[in-house]
C-alpha cells in the first residue's frame, strides 16, 4: 500500500476513537466504545397510588416534600400527565415495602400517583359503596403511561401493582375502585380466567373454607408479605383485603371466604380439573378461626 493513502485510511479511525473516548469522573478518559449485552433496567415494578388530594395540593406534596412520584395523573379535562423524578432516579413513594420477596421497593420501581379523591363525600366509613369511581379519561392516560413505562423497562404484568398490594397494613391505595380488569385486558397486570373461578367456585361450595394457613400460603405465593402462623391477625386480614381490593373488588373488607378461595386459586393458574392441583384446594387443617 502506498504511504500517501495510510492518513486518508486512518483518520475515520482516530475519529471513531475520539468520539468513544470521553471525561468522566476526576478528569479520568472513559473509553465507551463497547457496550455490555449483560444487562436489564433497574426497574422491575410499577406501582399506582392515589394522592386523596386535588391537583395544586398533589403536586405541591408531591414535589416539595418527603415525598414524590415518577408521575402525577391529574383528574383534568383531558388528563394531565406531569413527570416529578427522572426515571433513572428514586422517587419516594413506597416506602417501607415489600412484593415477591423484594423489599423497599423505591429502588427498583417507577411511582405513578392518580389524583383522586376516593370515597364519595359524607360516606359512613363501614359502607362497601363509600369508593367513587375512577374517571374513564383519567384510566385511559393511566393506561397509556402503564403501557409506556412497561415496555421500556420490560415490566412483568405480575409486578405491576398497588400501594395497598406492596404495603398492606399502611395502606389501601389505589382502592378498590381501581379497574385492574382494564389494565389487565391491555396486558398490564395479572389476573385470572373466570371459567377456572367459577370452576373453582363449585368445588369449593359445599366444603369447609381453607384454614387461615392456606389463604396465607396462597396469598405469599400471588407476592404478598404476610405472616404464616395460621391466625386471622390484623396482618393477615390487610393481605386479604388488599387482595381483594385488587382481584375481587366487589367484597373487600378482608374475610376469608368461598370467592376469595376461588379467585386466589384462579390468580395462581390452578387447574381444577387436573389431578395433583387437588392439593391446592385441600386445607392441610381444615376450618381453624
Ligand atoms: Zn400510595
Amino acid at each position: 500500500m502506498n504511504s500517501r493513502f495510510l492518513p486518508r485510511l486512518l483518520a475515520p479511525l482516530a475519529l471513531a476513537g475520539l468520539a468513544a473516548c470521553a471525561t468522566g469522573p476526576g478528569g479520568l478518559e472513559i473509553d465507551r466504545s463497547i457496550t455490555a449485552t449483560g444487562q436489564n433496567s433497574r426497574v422491575e415494578f410499577i406501582v399506582l397510588h392515589y394522592t386523596n388530594s386535588a391537583t395544586p395540593r398533589s403536586l405541591q406534596l408531591l414535589s416539595r416534600g418527603e415525598v414524590s412520584a415518577h408521575y402525577l395523573v391529574t383528574d383534568g379535562d383531558p388528563p394531565r400527565v406531569y413527570q416529578l423524578v427522572d426515571e433513572n432516579r428514586r422517587a419516594w413513594h413506597a416506602g417501607v415495602s415489600q412484593w415477591r420477596g423484594r423489599t423497599w421497593l423505591n429502588a427498583s420501581s417507577i411511582g405513578i400517583e392518580i389524583v383522586h379523591q376516593p370515597f364519595h363525600p359524607g360516606a359512613a366509613p363501614d359502607d362497601p359503596g363509600r369508593w367513587k369511581p375512577y374517571a374513564p379519561a383519567q384510566i385511559e392516560t393511566v393506561i397509556q403511561l402503564v403501557r409506556d413505562v412497561a415496555q421500556r423497562h420490560e415490566v412483568k404484568p405480575e409486578n405491576i401493582v398497588g400501594h395497598s398490594d406492596v404495603a398492606p397494613q399502611r395502606k389501601q391505595d389505589p382502592g378498590p375502585a381501581f379497574p385492574w380488569r382494564r389494565l389487565a385486558d391491555e396486558g398490564l397486570g395479572r389476573w385470572y380466567d373466570p371459567g377456572v373461578v367459577a370452576a373453582w367456585q363449585d368445588r369449593l361450595a359445599n366444603r369447609p373454607l381453607p384454614s387461615v394457613a392456606w389463604y396465607q400460603a396462597r396469598l405469599a405465593e400471588v407476592g404478598y408479605d404476610v405472616p404464616r402462623h395460621g391466625l386471622l391477625d390484623p396482618a393477615t386480614r390487610a393481605a386479604l383485603r388488599a387482595f381483594q381490593m385488587h382481584w375481587r373488588p366487589e367484597l373487600a373488607e378482608g374475610d376469608p371466604d368461598a370467592g376469595t378461595a376461588a379467585v386466589l386459586l384462579g390468580v395462581l393458574g390452578a387447574d381444577p380439573l387436573r389431578p395433583g392441583e387437588e392439593r391446592w384446594a385441600e386445607p392441610a387443617g381444615g376450618k381453624s378461626y
